[in-house]
């Protein structure tokens, strides 16, 4: 009677165990106050929301990203090491290992930086969403998605087009436009 008790106790436990990197929220690090992370966790769910109606990539149900946020001295070295340079190099997507790193500091208020976290999130579903003949040929889309939120906040982004068509077409390597 105890044995199989125990066991059934303990295959449920691994299973709990093994459910949670699937079911896990949002990991946020390297804020320096409550208030910044706070601002993040509340502006992830949003911003998804946001894609899940704006965007036609499906949520990543496997994978939450984990959010990086770093000093802007250590930004440049994070971006040269990823294959993705996001928006003014201010946000980059490591697909590897699911990390979005955004400049800190970063202001929930600026909407100007809550579309650099929706680029990346858009990446984060991009990379699970099919394959890509090159990590820039991403860029285009996440770009018009971030460009249909700064204009529905009446913010012109002021994106350099041909210089992102060029680097989506995947011919052209190492072309950050900032
Ligand atoms: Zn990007």
């Amino acid at each position: 009677m105890r044995f199989p008790y125990l066991a059934t106790l303990g295959a449920a436990a691994v299973l709990a165990v093994a459910a949670l990197p699937a079911q896990g929220e949002t990991t946020i690090s390297g804020a320096k106050t409550h208030a910044e992370l706070a601002a993040i966790e509340d502006a992830v769910p949003v911003l998804e929301a946001w894609i899940d109606h704006f965007g036609t990539y499906p949520r990543v149900e496997t994978v939450r990203p984990r959010i990086v946020l770093v000093p802007a001295g250590k930004m440049a070295a994070i971006s040269a090491g990823t294959a993705h340079h996001g928006p003014a190099t201010r946000g980059a997507y490591d697909a590897e290992t699911a990390t979005i790193y955004l400049q800190r500091p970063w202001f929930a208020d600026r909407v100007y930086d809550r579309s650099i976290l929706l680029h990346e999130l858009v990446h984060h579903r991009q990379t699970h969403a099919r394959h890509w003949y090159c990590d820039q040929a991403m860029e285009w889309d996440a770009y018009k998605l971030q460009e249909t939120f700064l204009d529905q906040a009446g913010i012109e982004a002021g994106i350099f087009w041909l210089a992102i068509a060029l680097e989506s077409s995947c011919a052209v390597r190492d072309h950050h436009p900032d």
